[in-house]
C-alpha cells in the first residue's frame, strides 16, 4: 500500500497574466456611415478602392433606391468621370 497521503502543497495559482494594456482596447475602427446621395438612406454598401490612376474612391451602393455613387476626396464623381480616369494613363 503506497503511502501517498503526503499533503500536496497547493500550487499557488499565480498565473502570470499578461493583461493587455488598456490602450489597446480603443478601437481604431472608425466607421464612417455613408448615406445615399439620392434618397439619404444609410442602408448602403460602402467600398473603398483605388482607381487605376491611384485615386482613392468610395463606392456607395444604396439598398433602397439602388443608386450608385462614387466619392473621391474632392467630392462625388460621375460614372463618366470614373471611366475617364480609368481610361487615361
Ligand atoms: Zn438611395
Amino acid at each position: 500500500m503506497p503511502a501517498a497521503n503526503a499533503p500536496r502543497a497547493p500550487r499557488r495559482s499565480r498565473a502570470a497574466r499578461t493583461a493587455p494594456p488598456l490602450g489597446s482596447l480603443t478601437q481604431a475602427a472608425h466607421r464612417e456611415t455613408a448615406a445615399c446621395s439620392h434618397c439619404g438612406s444609410e442602408r448602403v454598401t460602402q467600398l473603398s478602392m483605388n482607381l487605376t490612376d491611384g485615386t482613392p474612391v468610395q463606392f456607395v451602393s444604396c439598398h433602397v433606391c439602388e443608386e450608385r455613387s462614387w466619392l473621391s476626396a474632392t467630392g462625388p464623381l460621375t460614372v463618366d468621370g470614373i471611366l475617364e480616369r480609368t481610361r487615361k494613363h
